[in-house]
């Protein structure tokens, strides 16, 4: 493996916390010769902000544009919410995501047979669940023009946003879905709402066209309405799901707490040439910051992710999830997933152990 090298944005809250660990588990690889990577820190969000008096200042987008992986903790406090949004911490994730062109935001939905009682379904419609949710990160309604709110002549004020995709955008997320799933069940769901948007009439029959390249793909097709409420019903009915940027942000939330640990989930946003940022699910929960108690397996499983993903080390990304699965195996917990009869360590504890079980 050629040397690679990893932008580290610890950001707020827990971020330093979590991602320390993370950095931990980089290194232990790298000290065996696992893998060859270089490691750079960078400031992002409200540090950033403090540091800089921007939130995705100049030099970390280009540190970025040059990486081959960015791995980052999360961004955002209650500090920073006075600000005007454009200096939000919040502004230097979208900028990222918009500055590298991560259009492909892949978010797994596993349950860890160890942490079955930690769902709020019944262990029997959750156990096992594995699912690969494919979110459009770059387009849809999050980006459309026209936006905003106007005043109308009768004085009343009219919000609007716009829902637009290109046939490009639609069979480049596409791909990226069946290329995951030739690697998984090769079944995927494709969720719109085309019975009512034009837009996602038009997603569907790209989907379709696009699938014509992969004939072991299986796929099929839902209205978002549907796939919400089967979600819950029967989630393990799903292996890879695509879908549009929007109804990506909420399914992936939904299908996230099926597993009821949200301190477990790691995600990767990828652009064109396979670069990619990795982070976990969660935020940089200032409630808990600064106390040692941060679950930080969401952002070590996150480096597996990079090492599948961008740096092409599958090897070195499973021995990664095995560790994590012994460590769970161990009994060892941090206070988000504790449940009878285990032991309650910190965030340090669970990375060392990690190390240790690699
Ligand atoms: P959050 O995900 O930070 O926290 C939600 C709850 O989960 C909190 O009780 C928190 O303590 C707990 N939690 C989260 N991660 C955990 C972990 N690793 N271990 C143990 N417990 C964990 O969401 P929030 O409270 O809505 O947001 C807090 C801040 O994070 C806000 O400023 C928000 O804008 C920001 N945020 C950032 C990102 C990101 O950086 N990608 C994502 C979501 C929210």
């Amino acid at each position: 493996m050629p040397l690679s090298k990893i932008l580290v944005l610890a950001g707020d809250g827990i971020g330093p916390e979590i991602v320390a660990e993370a950095v931990k588990v980089l290194n232990a690889l790298r000290a065996e010769g696992a893998i060859d990577v270089a490691l750079e820190e960078g400031l992002v969000g409200g540090a950033a902000y403090d540091a800089a008096g921007d939130p995705l200042p100049e030099e970390t987008l280009e540190a970025a544009r040059v990486a081959d992986a960015i791995l980052l903790g999360a961004v955002g406090g209650p500090k920073w919410e006075p600000l005007p949004i454009s200096k939000r911490p919040e502004k230097g994730l979208l900028g990222l995501r918009a500055g590298l062109g991560l259009f492909a935001n892949l978010r797994p939905a596993i349950l860890y047979p160890q942490l079955a009682d930690a769902s709020t379904l019944k262990p029997e419609v959750v156990s096992g669940l594995d699912i690969m949710i494919v979110r459009e990160l770059t387009g849809g309604i999050y980006f459309g023009q026209p936006r905003g709110v106007e005043t109308l002549p009768t004085g009343e004020r009219r919000g609007f946003n716009t829902l637009v995709y290109t046939e490009s955008e639609v069979e480049r997320i596409c791909r990226v879905a069946f290329e995951i799933a030739m690697k998984r069940s090769r079944r995927v769901c494709s969720v719109d709402k085309a019975n009512v948007l034009e837009c996602t009439e038009l997603w569907r029959e790209v989907a379709t066209r696009t699938a014509r390249d992969y004939p072991e793909i299986e796929l099929s097709h839902l209205y978002v309405d549907n796939a919400a409420m089967q979600l819950v019903r029967a989630p393990k009915q799903f292996d890879v799901m695509v879908t549009t940027n929007m109804f990506g942000d909420i399914l992936s939330d939904c299908a996230a707490m099926l597993t009821g640990s949200i301190g477990m989930l790691p995600s990767a946003s990828l652009n064109a040439s396979g670069q990619g940022m990795y982070e976990p699910i969660h935020g940089s929960a200032p409630d808990i910051a600064g106390r040692g108690v941060a679950n930080p397996l969401a952002t070590i499983l996150s480096v597996a992710m990079m090492l599948r993903y961008s740096l092409g080390a599958p090897a070195a990304a499973d021995r990664i999830e095995g560790a994590v699965s012994k460590v769970l195996d161990q009994g060892l917990r941090t206070a988000d997933i504790l449940s009878a009869g285990m032991s309650e360590v910190g965030t340090g504890e669970i990375g060392d152990a990690v190390v240790a079980a690699l």
